[in-house]
């Protein structure tokens, strides 16, 4: 670890954001400056690193970081608030039982973390109420995975991406959210692979696939469904396979005959071109190397395990699982979902891939030492939180996760934090919109400094290995709750010395008295601190022989009997389907550089601006009706909230449809949050929500003023004023932009707002015919503080001042101009930044097109951008072939006609 003073040498570890779980080399230098590169020695990646990974060591500095535990407003040593957390919750529980605790936990958790906390709920409190948000994520692919296999088995591994010769996207827009990933199967593609992408918005993945099926929301199950029904009518169901290995098929195949499962009624349900479903059912029926990729866009819905488990039935009937190339594939969200799913991090699963069958019951109880453990499955996220909201739930403790943002209804669950008696949070950030509701703050490890493991989407365990020293007081998660657990008289059971101690017991549970289960880590058990230092990354389940790359290869499942079960699955609408009142159908997903809740990925200002705003897609034959123009603000509103946002006026949307981002918080943009939008509406099984779906109906906002503040610090909220807001991140500043409807008292009061505290010279240009208001606030020669504000007429370019904040000093000639808000002689404008990796913006890539760049590896060649990473090269190909239309799509006909 760096002492402050001299570089490192590089240290290989995983990067925290995606479920590829690419391996990173980095370097620690003075500072806590990092540099990044990408590990060539890790399986998942080989070198290569996304945009964000990219970054990552513009994540690590101190600013915003809780670094001392807190009670209320108050620092205290670790000492007392342990005591108050252990007091706090062991009277609850004497008081009201064990199910009146609850944890909320994370994917971002190191899988050592996961299993204390799994430990000391399930075992020592004995209640089954732990919940990770992976809940949020992947809740769907558990249930249809234990379903189909038994357990909760990821069949493949990434070299099937490389193998197939057909990749389904089902609801995964892969392009953005496991960018290096796609980068393989771009790969791939030049060796014949074809990508169908199945997602109601043309994503930056179906840009340029080979087929598009932009189906109407929550029709997936129909479409899947059909596909079984057209594999049978073509005969290309493989029998044999079906004979000696899987159940169910007779059931399924009954309940298909119920309805028309014929091409033009299922293209007519699904509202796509018959035509085109005939070519994916063709090419599906004709490709045995197929993979079906499933990510959010299926497990987030209140039919997210059924669209599971018929992606599977689908590979099932035709035997395409446990063979190179072929494979229903489940992809990760969270870097280490999958080690909250092994250890036990979800309320239904009690440890270890064992959940609460008596005998498994009283195998862990062994294991652990105890009498009895949690004798059922605790309350999923969303119940949880209604729990503690209807005061059956008083004491919970909240780890590396942000619910008051990332919750359907989420301003539900702030009144219900608001109301629980004890409210503990672990962060590494000191403020959060969750943790502004925290009777205790404990301050935790982040990226770079956290030591342990992580299982990736292909179930490979890596390290995540330190690389500074914990700043302050900061601690890692599994030994804040081992000191909670010890001051709660457990101490014997929770007495590691180290994270190698923790994950060696883990191991241990997994070939505890195990007879069949394909969890098992049984040749990592006994694990030494260098061992465990030095492992490499290895795929579960691990034999003598080392890792496994592929499972249900000889055709066995983890059931009694040993076959998979096909499950009949019926199609459904939406839960809440639009109507006159809501007439459109509201999606929310991510943003290509933003992960989660912006607390990472919101310090690092190149990662903000490809998307610096929350905004809303619509269709232009929507929008015009509406009055709602690109790049002005609209409202959306649901049942459940509103929300404030840039639309984006773009037929990447269906008719009828929006999308929004899911990232934004108080911290950033409180008018522009998705998920109090949002119905909770769950999973029957899962208890996943449909995030994917929700009525919505849409307006233009209408402001009568904007205006926008640059300052060294961030503004907290302006209080007692109704404005639209958002915060940008920049080098040397906060950008903050506004939107009011009020009149010249609104305007004034924000003046007053943001000039309060001015210490220097302040500049001034008002013009009271234009409403125009202009200051900027000078301090030794530095600019401190800009505001600008316009009633009519426009407000000029941010970039030219925003980046006036990085000089040492003013120039004579800048300080003249610095009220126009642009430099005397104009410099080029590079427009959005469309490279994150390189800062190329979208006029410079522009400008190469124009000069004869017909392709983006020749826009590469000429500017750079796409040439690193790669995340930015679906939004390249679409500059090079035109926005105005899906620009393949003449060329897909074209193909599907041969
Ligand atoms: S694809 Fe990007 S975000 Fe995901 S693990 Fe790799 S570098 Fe990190």
């Amino acid at each position: 670890m760096s002492d402050g003073s001299a570089p490192l040498p590089a240290v290989r570890t995983t990067c925290p954001y995606c479920g590829v779980g690419c391996g990173v080399s980095a370097r620690a230098i003075p500072s806590r400056a990092l540099t990044i590169a990408g590990d060539e020695q890790h399986p998942a990646n080989t070198g290569r690193l996304c945009s964000k990974g990219t970054a990552l060591g513009a994540t690590v500095g101190l600013e915003g970081r809780l670094l001392e535990p807190m009670i209320g407003k108050h620092e205290v040593d670790w000492a007392t608030a342990i005591r108050r957390v252990a007091n706090g919750f062991s009277r609850v529980i004497a008081e009201h039982g064990p199910d009146a605790a609850a944890f909320y936990v994370s994917g971002q958790l190191l899988t050592e973390d996961y299993y204390a906390a799994n430990k000391l709920m399930k075992g020592y409190i004995g209640s089954g109420n732990i919940d990770t948000n992976s809940r949020l994520c992947m809740a769907s692919a558990v249930a249809a995975h234990k379903q189909a296999f038994g357990a909760d088995l990821a069949p493949g591994c990434y070299e099937d991406l490389d193998l197939a010769d057909l990749v389904v996207f089902s609801g995964h827009n892969a392009a953005w959210t496991h960018p290096v990933l796609f980068r393989r199967m771009e790969a791939a593609r030049t060796r014949g692979q074809r990508h169908v992408v199945i997602d109601p918005r043309r994503t930056a993945t179906a840009e340029g696939c080979d087929l598009h099926l932009a189906l109407a929301p929550q029709s997936d199950v129909r479409l899947w469904n059909g596909l079984l029904a057209d594999l049978l009518r073509r005969g290309a169901v493989d029998l044999a396979y079906v004979s000696a290995h899987v159940c169910g098929f007779d059931q399924v195949v009954l309940g298909l005959v119920e309805a028309d499962h014929s091409i033009a009624s299922v293209a007519a349900d699904c509202d796509l071109d018959p035509a085109d479903l005939e070519v994916f059912y063709r090419w599906f029926a004709e490709t045995p190397r197929t993979v079906s990729l499933f990510s959010m866009g299926a497990n987030q819905s209140a039919q997210g395990v059924a669209k599971g488990a018929a992606i599977i039935n689908a590979h099932l009937a035709t035997g395409r699982i446990g063979k190179p190339g072929a494979c229903p594939f489940s992809i990760t969200g969270q870097p280490n979902a999958m080690g909250g799913r092994e250890t036990g991090g979800m309320a239904n699963t009690l440890a270890a891939h064992m959940d609460f069958a008596p005998d498994e019951r009283a195998r862990v109880a062994r294991f652990w030492g105890v009498d009895r453990v949690a004798e059922k499955p605790g309350l999923k996220a969303i119940e949880m939180f209604e729990a503690i909201h209807a005061g059956r739930i008083k004491a919970v403790w909240i780890m590396a996760t942000n619910p008051a943002v990332s919750l359907p209804r989420a301003d539900r669950v702030r009144e219900a934090l608001a109301r629980c008696p004890l409210v503990v949070v672990s962060d590494c950030m000191a403020e959060t919109d969750t943790l502004a509701y925290a009777h205790v703050k404990l301050p935790a490890l982040s990226w770079g400094e956290k030591d342990g493991t992580v299982t990736n989407s292909e179930r490979c365990i890596s390290r995540q290995r330190p690389l500074m020293a914990p700043p302050g007081r900061a601690r890692a998660d599994w030994r804040i709750i081992a000191d909670v657990a010890a001051a709660m008289g457990h101490g014997e059971a929770f007495d590691w010395r180290g994270p190698a101690q923790v994950f060696d017991e883990y191991a241990r549970l997994t070939a505890y008295e195990n007879t069949g289960r394909i969890l098992n880590l049984g040749p990592l058990v006994g694990v030494t601190g260098d061992q465990y230092e030095a492992l490499e990354p290895v795929q579960w389940p691990i034999t003598a022989q080392g890792g496994t790359a592929r499972l249900f290869t000889d055709g066995r499942f983890q059931t009694p009997d040993g076959r998979a079960r096909m499950v009949p699955v019926e199609a459904r609408g939406p839960a809440e389907p639009a109507d006159g009142g809501f007439p459109f159908a509201l999606n929310t997903g991510r943003v290509r550089d933003h992960w989660h809740t912006l607390t990472r990925t919101g310090l690092a200002p190149d990662l903000c601006r490809h998307a610096p705003e929350p905004f809303v897609e619509v269709h232009p034959q929507d929008a015009d009706p509406l009055g709602v123009r690109d790049g002005a603000l609209a409202r959306v509103r649901t049942p459940y909230g509103e929300a404030v946002a840039i639309a984006r006026v773009t037929d990447r949307q269906r008719r009828g449809s929006l999308f929004m981002p899911m990232h934004w918080t108080d911290a950033f943009a409180p008018q522009g949050r998705s998920n109090p939008l949002i119905g909770a509406h769950l999973d029957p099984v899962s208890g996943q929500p449909e995030f994917k779906h929700a009525p919505a109906r849409l307006s233009a906002y209408r402001e009568t003023w904007r205006g926008f503040y640059l300052s060294r610090e961030p503004l907290k909220a302006p209080s007692g004023l109704e404005l639209i807001w958002r915060r940008t991140p920049q080098d040397g500043c906060h950008l903050h932009e506004f939107a009011g409807r009020g009149d010249e008292d609104e305007r004034e009061a924000l003046l007053r707002a943001v000039l309060r505290g001015a210490n220097g010279e302040i500049l001034s240009l008002d013009d009271a015919a234009t409403g125009a208001v202009r200051r900027a606030v000078m301090r030794e020669g530095r600019l401190e503080r800009a505001l600008f504000i316009a009633v009519s007429g426009r407000l000029p370019p941010r970039d030219w001042l925003a980046a006036r904040f990085l000089d040492a000093e003013i120039s004579v000639q800048d300080r003249a101009v610095l009220l126009a808000g642009r430099p005397a002689i104009p410099i080029a404008d590079v427009g959005p930044l469309v490279c994150a990796c390189l800062k190329v913006g979208a006029k410079t890539i522009a400008a190469a097109i124009k000069a004869g760049a017909e392709s983006v590896d020749a826009v590469a060649a000429a500017t750079g951008a796409g040439g690193n990473c790669g995340s930015c090269r679906p939004e390249i190909a679409r500059m090079v072939h035109g926005e105005a239309k899906d620009p393949g799509h003449a060329k897909r006909k074209a193909k599907h006609a041969a």
